[in-house]
């Protein structure tokens, strides 16, 4: 059992999150709003009977259901609900900082022009009181020019993200297949990250660093069954953007007992805790933190550890990043 006092530590202290896909925070109750005001066909009767859908067994299954609910997106104002409605939880949650992945893919694909994507996401991020960047992501099973062709259609609008990120289907799709692509966006001068060890091996992880130059990692659980590497990750100061209650929902690890953010944590990897597609998952920030500290034998420390690290591996303006761990600190210090 979580002791209550904990418990509300990990729930109230500031926090950044830096793996959240905007188009996995579509609660089943808004698809349905969205569906309605579009005048958009579901494959499901009700919110319940798409709700019942959401018992993946794997990242696919889990995938197909995704780009089913993000149908009904069609209108900057979709587009900008979906955001405002993420960061209203996020600030519930005391995140103070979120770096947000959206797929233009998902959306171009479908006819709707990339600047209603990037406008609508961007304008509710501008009105929210909690801050807020966005990260490009490719979709990793599209092709690389199909890649190339989203970086030049979302170049005029480069001044609202700040990153690249490379998603989906990971398995058959290792990060050297976007070599050149960011390449380009490194020129470009975006931070740069990507999914890699969730579901495919620690070598996808030694790519992502060595041939894509990434500077955080997103999953890179299995990172462990590589020693070499994990002490490589641990040296460098590589970040984790380590996501538990998806990890268990795709069955990454069984339960939440097996989950191992402890020891990556004890092998000296700057994880953090995240919610990836918390409408899917089964929660957002808190949620995660709460299932993690329930299940691990996870104390303060560890949750000061966690907020440290959530802000000192954002892309953050270093004063500000202090400001952020000051605050941490400051919290932490009054109790
Ligand atoms: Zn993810």
């Amino acid at each position: 059992m979580l002791n209550e006092q904990l418990r509300t530590v990990v729930q109230q202290m500031p926090k950044a999150e830096l793996h959240i896909h905007i188009e996995g925070s579509l609660e089943p109750e808004l698809i349905f709003a969205l569906a309605q005001r579009n005048n958009v066909k579901l494959a499901y009767g009700s919110v319940e009977e798409l709700r019942a859908a959401y018992a993946f067994t794997d990242l696919q299954s889990f995938l197909d259901i995704y780009y089913a609910g993000a149908s009904v997106l069609l209108q900057e104002q979709d587009f900008y609900d979906m955001t405002a409605a993420y960061l209203k939880r996020a600030e519930e949650d005391n995140v103070r900082h979120t770096e947000i992945f959206f797929d233009p893919q998902t959306h171009t694909a479908r006819g709707v022009p990339i600047k209603t994507v990037i406008d609508g996401i961007h304008r509710a991020c501008q009105d929210s009181p909690v801050s807020a960047t966005l990260i490009l992501s490719f979709l990793r099973h599209l092709s690389e020019e199909d890649a190339f062709a989203t970086l030049e259609e979302a170049l005029p609008y480069r001044d609202k993200y700040m990153g690249i990120g490379l998603d989906s289907s990971e398995v058959g799709n290792p990060p050297e297949k976007f070599a050149r692509v960011f390449a380009k966006c490194r020129e470009l001068g975006f931070h740069l990250v990507a999914h890699a060890g969730e579901e495919g091996p620690p070598a996808y992880i030694e790519t992502a660093l060595d041939v894509l130059k990434v500077e955080r990692i997103d999953h890179g659980v299995r990172c462990l069954e590589d020693a070499a590497l994990t002490q490589r990750l641990a040296r460098e100061q590589i970040a984790l953007t380590v996501c538990p209650l998806s990890n268990v929902k795709l069955c990454v690890f069984d339960r939440m007992e097996q989950h191992n953010l402890l020891e990556l944590l004890d092998a000296g990897i700057v994880a953090t805790v995240n919610s990836d597609d918390p409408a899917y998952f089964g929660g957002y920030m808190n949620a995660n933190f709460v299932a993690t500290f329930e299940a691990l034998p996870l104390g303060l420390s560890h949750a000061q550890r966690l907020a440290r690290n959530s802000f000192s591996a954002a892309f953050l303006p270093a004063e500000q990043k202090q400001k952020f761990l000051d605050e941490v600190d400051a919290y932490f210090a009054a109790l």
